[in-house]
């Protein structure tokens, strides 16, 4: 075992323009946190920070439909303070800020089909998960994770992509968008609906149609941490892994189940989220011929969400 890796990070100043009120915990103080956790750490000499770019409207809705593209347009640059539900607070500049973190996993695509980069992180926001193809939820209103495997494959021929989303919430709108589509596998690590938001991701939701068996769900009890987590992987995501042998790999890199996070129950402490990098890292080169890209979804504990993501970024870009 050796350093590390060269890694790229999307950052770009104009996701922070989305700046909901101050009692908002999904802030940019998420992302400047996690940047100036990076800038300090052992990694930054292995480091290179790239901008992202805007997802056009003919990319959006590749998972998104074009009126509700419109309709959110249209709520940001009219002034309203929320889309649907207050957790989905907006400001007139949000629609720009969101249309570059949805550019943020394009950004990063590219760069590694044009050879310019292995592993990419994209410390980008809104956060993107929970939005539906024509709705937001639960502070997403672009569904990042599920534009770039569809990216991936439109823009790059890439056949079959797995996204594995370790945030604490179910990502209820990447489920939606690829329940029934055979191209994509997605699991998901989140703490038991029956306790946690958004009631969604229940054990026995495994996909429809020709997508039958190609949704996982693994729902953890409250308080569950590094033994359930090493359990699941090994016994349960590993293999399915291998079953589907993906061409590439997508992670929703959600921080919120850290035990100092108080968006859930779970208790993951900050090493867990370096096993998850190293996991990750292990996949995408036994699988993937190394193509990985990682989009930052919640985490709102800032002190833990920024040692969490320099954990992960260490497993992802650790040498073996
Ligand atoms: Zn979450």
């Amino acid at each position: 075992m050796g350093g590390f890796r060269p890694i790229h990070i999307v950052f770009d100043d104009r996701c922070q323009l989305h700046n909901p009120p101050l009692d908002h915990p999904e802030g940019p103080n998420r992302t400047h946190a996690i940047m100036e956790r990076v800038k300090s750490s052992v990694l930054r000499d292995v480091v290179t920070i790239v901008p992202s770019r805007m997802a056009t409207m003919d990319e959006l809705t590749l998972v998104h439909d074009v009126n509700y593209i419109l309709a959110f347009e249209e709520a940001c640059l009219s002034g309203r303070e929320y889309m649907g539900h207050k957790d989905n607070a907006i400001c007139y500049e949000t629609f720009e800020a969101a249309l570059v973190a949805a550019g943020g996993g394009l950004q990063a695509i590219d760069l590694i089909e044009a050879g310019e980069a292995e592993r990419v992180f994209c410390s980008t926001r809104p956060p993107g998960h929970h939005a539906e193809p024509a709705s937001p939820l639960g502070f997403c209103f672009i569904n990042n994770c599920a534009l770039a495997a569809r990216y991936w494959q439109k823009r790059h021929g890439v056949e079959k992509v797995v996204i594995f989303d370790f945030d604490a919430h179910h990502g209820n709108g990447i489920e939606t968008i690829f329940f029934e589509d055979p191209s994509v596998l997605y699991i998901s690590i989140h703490e038991h609906p029956s306790f946690s938001f958004p009631g969604t991701g229940y054990g026995e939701d495994r996909g429809g149609g020709r997508g039958e068996g190609l949704t996982l769900n693994i729902p953890l009890m409250p308080g569950a941490g590094e033994q359930e987590v090493m359990d699941a992987l090994k016994a349960t995501i590993s293999p399915a892994l291998e079953r589907f042998s993906p061409d590439a790999l997508v992670v929703a890199a959600g921080f919120d189940a850290h035990e100092m996070d108080d968006m859930s129950g779970l208790a993951y402490t900050t090493k867990v989220f370096g096993k998850l990098g190293v996991a990750a890292r292990l996949w995408a080169d036994s699988f993937c011929s190394g193509r990985l890209v990682a989009i930052l979804e919640g985490g709102y504990q800032l002190d833990a969400l920024a040692a969490s993501c320099e954990r992960f970024l260490g497993g992802l870009s650790l040498e073996c």
